[in-house]
């Protein structure tokens, strides 16, 4: 029989970059129809999934404002473009079947729901798929921290932070040959080593709040399925 999920409830960040595959900007609909197989499949599983995608393939706040941008108005945009990567997945999973419900941060009302903490709720354990758009609605934090704030507010049991490598190294492994990587971190060595897991307000509520957070390859097919039925891949931070 196939393992039993070990999570009730999780939420998984996926950078904008995620969803670019070999491209540099936008997104490639063949990952994005990977990815959004992958998260049906733990939705099918009973795994109640909230998601929240960043924005990075198309604006970042920090890179227009180095462009000569205003700040704000920088941040304003690069929360809107993480609502359009949760559309386009929103769309790539209603494609496989399964309902999903974008929620925004900053009222959008023509284009998805707002962000109501209760009704978020409400649609996970009817066996829907939230989206958590538009990061934290404020300028000057990011979708990481997003992440762990939504995570928080929904009781996820474990906070999952996809990206291109296996986990966090003590040096880059693609530059080390000899680059180790940890298994287990806690929050603290994170922050003290500076590692770049997550930005450290981030990790600061993960750790304030005690809340499991795995670092994982998105680009491993099964992977995700895996940890969630409690395999240790990838790096785990924790109290
Ligand atoms: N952003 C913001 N407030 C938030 C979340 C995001 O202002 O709470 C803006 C910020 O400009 C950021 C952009 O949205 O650069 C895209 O998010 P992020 O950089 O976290 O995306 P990722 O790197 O995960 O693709």
């Amino acid at each position: 029989a196939p393992a039993a999920p070990k999570y009730r409830r999780i939420l998984l960040k996926l950078s904008g970059e995620a969803l670019m595959g070999a491209a540099d900007y936008g997104i490639d609909p063949e990952v994005l129809g990977r990815l959004a197989r992958e998260i049906v499949e733990l939705q099918n599983d009973g795994v109640e999934v909230g998601l929240v995608i960043g924005g990075g393939n198309i604006f970042r706040g920090a890179g227009l404002a180095s462009a000569g941008m205003d700040r704000v108005t920088g941040d304003h945009m690069g929360m809107l473009a993480t609502v359009m990567n949760a559309l386009a997945m929103q769309d790539a999973l209603e494609k496989l079947g399964a309902r999903a419900r974008v929620m925004s941060a900053i009222k959008i009302n023509e284009v998805c729901e707002d962000y109501i903490r209760r009704r978020a709720i409400r649609h996970l354990e009817k066996g829907r798929i939230v989206l958590f758009a538009a990061g934290t609605g404020n300028p000057f934090f990011t979708t990481d921290s997003a992440a762990a704030l939504r995570a928080v507010e929904i009781g996820a049991e474990l906070l999952l932070k996809a990206t291109k490598v296996d986990g966090v190294y003590d040096a880059d492994p693609k530059k080390k040959k000899d680059a180790r990587r940890f298994e287990h971190l806690s929050y603290d060595e994170v922050i003290s080593r500076d590692l770049q897991v997550m930005d450290t307000a981030a990790i600061a509520l993960c750790r304030d709040y005690n809340l499991p957070l795995r670092i994982y390859d998105i680009t491993r097919p099964g992977d995700l399925k895996r940890i969630v039925q409690g395999k240790a891949i990838g790096t785990l931070v924790h109290g």
